[in-house]
Parts: structure tokens; C-alpha cells; sequence
């Protein structure tokens, strides 16, 4: 399997993952899980969202057995961050197989489609608009770097963006949600562990910090006279890091952009997306409001504008307890229980069905990177503790 994935929208420049939403490369991605579905007898199946499902068992009989994850990409993205979790449910339906497990409960493996948002700039859209938490109106409204809007992206690559929307019946099928998942930090390294479960997935959002300002000539403009965004801008990208220093949490500016983005002009425009996390919603609240007084108070000394925007926001999510010690229960115990600060579709599915994650170790903990790695070891590990979970959950 990871043979005819591993060429599919790599980049030859740096060695990284484009696998964006509705482009070529997850098309390639889509029909690669469909001929793996097929190769299988199982019963492939798109819902009106453009998830992708592979069926085992009769999907109407209820209270399914359904793990999976996603194939999409960040820019220059790892191998492992979605497809592990896909590649490795095949494979663990391949080991049931073999066990001759008689499964008393339908199994299903899915992949949600534009996980990462890299494209539209809105994270874990397939599972969003299946469960609800995203409106169609709201989806549509979505537009890529290009200006290209969702649905335009949807329509060219085959799908029919007009059926978008809330999907109650079919995530009412799910009995129980499992999602294994490359480790995205080195708890697992440090606790010498090649398996973890998850335990929360910490509140996280997206804002954007516009400082205006005043575009000028960078070779006669006296600094008394200039009202330059950048500095604001930087200051408050090392208030950032003060912050969740402090606090004990998470805050990045990762994204950037410049107008008029010109060597010998001051800056009119600066734009800068905060990325942060915390353990709980009262830190991270308490974190982007000292950033963004930090940012205030230095726009106010520099002569600039400054708007925050919340783009996206996603609270805490504490996975279901009982599902939780069901699955350590079936590894046989001693699998370290852990918090992630990342996102994923469980987090989102949580709301509407029992969700479970499984860890599997990354020795450098580096994710959306091409230096993301795993232990051919530690996969297959991951491999059959996930048959494991499977079977115990699918057979009563
Ligand atoms: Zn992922």
C-alpha cells in the first residue's frame, strides 16, 4: 500500500506531501482507497460530504465498528500524518481476516476528506459538514489562495458540491469511531512506548492580526515618520511566545503575509495567523488575550491599526471515557493514555458517536514536515493493536 501512496503529490523539490483538497493528488489519494476498498470486496460507498467509506457487513445493521482518518496534506506535508491511520485500517482488516474473526457488528474504514485545511483554511471540513458543525452556506462560502471557492473545487473534481451538508443517518450508524494516528509530539519516544491512547485533544483555534499601516519608500522615509506594521507585528510574535511560555501552552505564527511585499517599501498591510492550544479553555482564552493586549499596546506606540480576527475555533474534546478504558482493556493494559495538542476528525466526530484514538510513536515527534517519521517496527505495532480494538469491539 505505501508503495503506490508514497509518490502520489510529492513534491521533487522538497521531498514533501501537496496533497490538497479536490486537487489532482487527492483525487489520485481517492481512487487509491477506492481500488484498496474494492481489492477487498468491501462495499465503497461517497457520502454527500465527499467522505470516502469502505464497507464490511451491511452499513444499515447499525452500531458499526468504523476507524479511518485522512489522506490529504499540509503544504509539504509528511508520509504518515492521515495516510498511517488509512493504510494501517486496511491492514488491520487484512489481519482479521486472517485471524478468521467472526465480527458480529458491520465494520467500516473512512476517509474524511480536506482534514487539514490547507486549501480552504478550515480544518476537518468533511467531518465538520457531516456532523453538523459546519453549515453549507458557511462551506460555500469557503475559497482557496486562488480565489477558487469550494464548491467550484468540488464540481471540477467530479463531486456535487450542492448535496453538502449535515449527514445525522449515516453518523448514526457508528457505533464506535477509532482513529490511529501518527504521534504529532514525543511522548511516546520519552515513554519508551510504541502505542498510546489518547485521552483529550486540547482546545485549539486559528486568529488573523491585521496591522495596518502606512505604505512608504524604505531610502527616505525618516524613522520618526514611518508607521511601519512590521514592528508591531514582530513584537507580537515574541509576545506570542512569552505568553505561552508563561502558561504553559501553545502559540505560533506560522503564516504570513505582506503588502506591498516590496525589498525597498515599508508595509502598509502585515497579516500575520496565530495558531494556539492549551489544556483547557480558560488558559488558551487567557494567552490570546495577553498576545493580542501585547499587540494593542505596541500597534498604539508604532502608529498602527491592529483588527484580530477569529477564524476557527475547536474546544476541548475529552474522549469518551468509557471507550477509552474499553480500548486500553483490549491492548492488554500499560499503554500510556496521553493528550494531543493536534487536531483530528475524532475530535469532531466526539459530538456525535463514542470516538477513540491510537498513538503511534514518532521518534522525532516532527509532523507537517517531510522529516515526519515512523518505525516500520512501531507500524505494524500500530497495526495489530488496532486489529485488536477492532475485533474486541466487533465481535460481542
Ligand atoms: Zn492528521
Amino acid at each position: 500500500m505505501w508503495t503506490e501512496l508514497l509518490p502520489i503529490g510529492r513534491s521533487s523539490v522538497s521531498g514533501g506531501y501537496r496533497r490538497y483538497a479536490w486537487s489532482g493528488a487527492d483525487l489520485e489519494c481517492r481512487a487509491w482507497f477506492r481500488a484498496q476498498a474494492e481489492e477487498r470486496g468491501l462495499t465503497y460507498e461517497v457520502d454527500r460530504n465527499g467522505n470516502q467509506w469502505a464497507w464490511l457487513g451491511d452499513p444499515a445493521a447499525g452500531g458499526a465498528v468504523v476507524t479511518g482518518s485522512h489522506l490529504d496534506s499540509v503544504p509539504d506535508g509528511g508520509a504518515f500524518d492521515g495516510p498511517l491511520g488509512v493504510v494501517s485500517s486496511f491492514a488491520a482488516l487484512d489481519e482479521l481476516r486472517e485471524r478468521g474473526a467472526a465480527l458480529d457488528k458491520p465494520l467500516a474504514i473512512v476517509n474524511f476528506g480536506d482534514e487539514e485545511g490547507a486549501r480552504f483554511g478550515l480544518a476537518c471540513v468533511g467531518s465538520r459538514l457531516a456532523a453538523g458543525q459546519l453549515t453549507k452556506d458557511k462551506a460555500h462560502e469557503l475559497r482557496d489562495a486562488d480565489g477558487v471557492s469550494l464548491p467550484q473545487a468540488m464540481e471540477r473534481a467530479g463531486y456535487d458540491p450542492a448535496a453538502i451538508g449535515p449527514d445525522p443517518e449515516r453518523l448514526a450508524r457508528i457505533g464506535a469511531f477509532v482513529e490511529l494516528h501518527v504521534e504529532q509530539g514525543r511522548a511516546l519516544d520519552l515513554s519508551g512506548d510504541a502505542v498510546g491512547i489518547a485521552s483529550a485533544i486540547w482546545p485549539h483555534g486559528r486568529w488573523r492580526f491585521d496591522f495596518h499601516g502606512e505604505a512608504n519608500h524604505a531610502g527616505t522615509t525618516r524613522l520618526e515618520d514611518r508607521r511601519d506594521p512590521m514592528l508591531s507585528y514582530a513584537d507580537t510574535v515574541l509576545a506570542a511566545r512569552r505568553e505561552a511560555r508563561a502558561a504553559g501552552a501553545l502559540a505560533t505564527f506560522g503564516k504570513v503575509s505582506v503588502e506591498p511585499n516590496g525589498v525597498n517599501a515599508i508595509a502598509s498591510l502585515v497579516r500575520g495567523w496565530l495558531d494556539s492550544r492549551a489544556a483547557d479553555q480558560e488558559t488558551l482564552d487567557r494567552v490570546v488575550a495577553g498576545i493580542e493586549a501585547a499587540a494593542s499596546e505596541r500597534a498604539a506606540r508604532d502608529g498602527i491599526d491592529v483588527r484580530v480576527t477569529r477564524e476557527s475555533f475547536t474546544p476541548v474534546v475529552e474522549f469518551e471515557h468509557a471507550l477509552r478504558d474499553e480500548v486500553a482493556k483490549l491492548l492488554g493494559g500499560g499503554v500510556p493514555v496521553l493528550p494531543t495538542g493536534a487536531g483530528h476528525d475524532a475530535g469532531i466526530l466526539s459530538a456525535s458517536a463514542p470516538t477513540a484514538m491510537l498513538f503511534v510513536r514518532n521518534p522525532t515527534g516532527v509532523s507537517h514536515s517531510p522529516a515526519e517519521t515512523a518505525a516500520e517496527d512501531d507500524c505494524l505495532a500500530g497495526v495489530t493493536a488496532l486489529a485488536d480494538v477492532l475485533e474486541g469491539l466487533a465481535c460481542s
